[in-house]
């Protein structure tokens, strides 16, 4: 019963969504149609590089958006493995990248000895990267996204764990807005720019992987979200960059 009243609420949660972000992708094709038709009439080079970056920028929104709109929507249960976070953010490193600006550093800090977790490894990637895309929004004067493991003993008497927090310097948040960013939909960006899913989907993971997740905020100051992942006690399985980035690269 309860496996079917979730299916029921994600279909009604993929069904509300679908309209607004068929929204979202009109304005984005509407970016790309025009840019096309004023390329055809330009010539000056300066005018057509700067059309192309926008028409590229939201090509690439587009793809972000479906990339959420999928790892939602996916009926396919969560296969949790024994998972590695060193290697998996270094496999990572490449996409996080190119999903960042350039006045953005980014800072890996993790503990010697780190534990593997137990995670759906494709999942824990998408994690990492909305994270990451939400720190980047935050700082739009750029700044620095700290991604830091440790391990820890004890949580709250829950037995042992990875403590994974992704900090960033950025414009942090006011408890109104702290309160409700777990919600599916909910989003203070742009339409275009925000689908609201980022951190349901990291909400979902750390349940689902029998963990969780906090955040601490200080506006002006920034925002550190901290995942706990239960340790797993199996060696790390071995394998390359994980579906995100095999996808987002040429086969
Ligand atoms: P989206 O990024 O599409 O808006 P999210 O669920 O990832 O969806 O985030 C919801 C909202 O939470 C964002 O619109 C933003 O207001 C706030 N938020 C998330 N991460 C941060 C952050 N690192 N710093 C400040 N605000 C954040």
């Amino acid at each position: 019963v309860e496996q079917s009243l979730r299916h029921a609420q994600k279909l009604e949660a993929v069904g509300q969504l679908t309209g607004g972000i068929a929204h979202d992708f009109n304005n984005l094709l509407m970016v790309i149609t025009a840019g096309l038709e004023m390329l055809e009439r330009r010539s000056d080079p300066a005018r057509r590089e700067t059309l192309m970056r926008g028409m590229r920028q939201a090509a690439q929104r587009g793809a972000g958006l479906t990339r959420q709109l999928l790892a939602f929507s996916r009926s396919r249960e969560l296969r949790p493995e024994s998972v590695d976070l060193a290697r998996l953010i270094s496999d990572t490193r490449a996409l996080l990248d190119r999903s960042l600006r350039g006045d953005i550093e980014v800072n890996v800090d993790l503990a010697p000895g780190l534990w593997p977790v137990i995670a759906d490894p494709g999942e824990l990637e998408l994690v990492i990267l909305n994270l990451a895309v939400n720190a980047r929004d935050a700082m739009p004067n750029g700044g620095v996204i700290t991604l830091q493991g440790e391990n820890v003993d004890d949580a709250d008497g829950r037995g042992e764990f990875v403590r994974l927090a992704v900090r960033d310097t950025g414009v942090g948040m006011a408890d109104a807005i702290k309160a409700r960013v777990f919600e599916p939909f909910f989003t203070t960006k742009d339409v275009g720019k925000g689908s609201g899913l980022g951190l349901a989907q990291v909400y979902g993971f750390a349940k689902q992987s029998g963990g969780s997740v906090t955040i601490d905020s200080t506006v002006g100051q920034g925002t550190t979200i901290t995942l706990l992942l239960p340790r797993s006690h199996a060696p790390a399985q071995a394998h390359g960059p994980m579906t995100l980035a095999a996808e987002a690269s040429p086969p």
